[in-house]
Parts: C-alpha cells; structure tokens; sequence
C-alpha cells in the first residue's frame, strides 16, 4: 500500500509500468503516464481532498 502512488488529475491509483531499464507510472483512467515529479503520495491525496472539502465548506458557510 505505502508503494502506491496516485494520479493528480483524478487522484485514482497509478499502474506502475517498468521496462527498458526505467519505471514509469500509468494512469489508466485519464490514459497518460504520469512523472514521477506530478505524481501523489497516499498522503498527498488525502491532503488534497482535505483542501477541497475545506473549500467547500468554507463556500457553503459564505452562502
Ligand atoms: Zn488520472
């Protein structure tokens, strides 16, 4: 679990790819290979939602 990394477009977990020497990551929903500078740790990801759901909230709170 902690070797997996996640796609920062949908967040959905990235298909690790290797060959020729290099290993790269794949997002098999968005269907691009993803760097390893763009790509999210676990952590990263639940960081993000949290940042979104805060947004959110504060939204609402305005409203
Ligand atoms: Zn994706």
């Amino acid at each position: 679990m902690k070797d997996n990394y996640f796609c920062p477009e949908c967040h959905n977990p990235l298909e690790r790819l290797s060959g020729c020497g290099a290993v790269g990551y794949f997002c098999n929903t968005c269907k691009i290979l993803i760097s390893k500078q763009k790509m999210l740790t676990y952590e990263e990801v639940k960081e993000r939602d949290y940042k979104i759901k805060n947004i959110e909230h504060e939204n609402t709170k305005d409203q």
